[in-house]
């Protein structure tokens, strides 16, 4: 080395401030084209906030973004037939997932149960879900029925060999809700032998510790615009530790859209933002990640 050249290597480079990536800050939904492909694992489409645009999202916009596949999510018995009626209506864009969300648990009878095991092997729903506990919503469904209802899917889903899509929502620092879901994996659950993946984590959005164990049981994790949020620097720390081949995206739209959309509703089209976000946080191309998280997707869901 030159005698005049200063050696850099201790000077610390301080990390970058997590704002929205300036490749995507300007672009615009409608005018997203690009080559690379995406999946939303998670989507809404079948809410009344898509009433007056869904069939020009499915038929346009999401094709135009990249999107090759939505993964509709059906979480309440009404749910059911229309989640499926829309993986009808768009055969190689949208498939479904049918369960019962923690928060409808209170409303769901027996003949409910006996008619979604009767419609979870229909070759257009992938998965069984969503499912789980949600500690925040005791003014709808008490623990108990959550508990019941939670042992319920997994009983289903041993039955069908189908992964499932878990909801889990703790109260603040209060982490049951996750150590209670563990309990009920490993002592009620078989895990699906059918896909390369049982399970995913929906919605993420705990610390390491949580995802380790998630990841022990071979389930995935799956981020969305949670991921982008300031505060939320404890979520992508662990999702850094946990590596970019443990993850899927989703947008949970129409709610939770990413940093510089939020108050706007979200959609699939969105989803190639959240992957900027994830791969500039993990610190490889977007083409990367896209490549990455779809390979998960198509192995967790089972999809060609
Ligand atoms: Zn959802």
């Amino acid at each position: 080395m030159p005698a005049n050249t200063i050696s850099l290597s201790y000077i610390e480079i301080p990390p970058k401030p997590f704002v929205l990536p300036a490749a995507v800050r300007s672009l615009s939904t409608k005018s997203y084209n690009i080559d690379m492909q995406f999946i939303d694992s998670h989507a809404h489409l079948n809410d009344p906030a898509f009433d007056a645009d869904r069939e020009e999202l499915l038929s346009r916009t999401l094709p135009q973004a990249g999107i090759s596949h939505s993964i509709e999510i059906g979480c309440s018995p009404e749910e059911w037939q229309p989640a499926l009626e829309l993986a009808s209506r768009y055969p190689a864009l949208v498939h479904a997932v049918l369960g019962v969300h923690p928060e409808y648990a209170c409303k769901t009878t027996s003949t409910h149960l006996q008619e979604l095991a009767a419609l979870l092997p229909d070759p257009r729903n992938v998965a069984v879900g969503e499912i789980g506990l949600d500690y925040t919503c005791f003014e709808y469904t008490d623990k108990e029925t959550q508990q019941k209802t939670f042992s319920q899917m997994l009983a289903l889903a041993n039955q069908t060999q189908k992964p499932v899509v878990l909801h889990v929502r703790r109260i603040g620092e209060d982490y049951a809700a996750y150590e209670d879901t563990f309990y009920a994996l490993k002592h009620e659950w078989k895990g699906s032998s059918v896909t390369a993946h049982p399970g995913v984590l929906h919605c993420f959005c705990a610390r390491y510790e949580e995802a380790k164990r998630a990841l022990d049981m071979g389930l995935l994790l799956g981020l969305n615009g949670c991921f982008s949020y300031k505060k939320n620097e404890y979520i992508r720390e662990a999702v850094k530790k946990a590596g970019a081949d443990k993850i899927i995206l989703e947008t949970d739209c129409p709610y939770l859209s990413p940093q510089g959309k939020r108050g706007q509703r979200n959609d699939p089209a969105n989803i190639p933002l959240i992957g900027q976000f994830v791969a500039d946080y993990l610190n490889i191309p977007l083409e990367a990640l896209a490549e990455i998280t779809t390979r998960n997707t198509k192995a967790l869901y089972g999809l060609s």
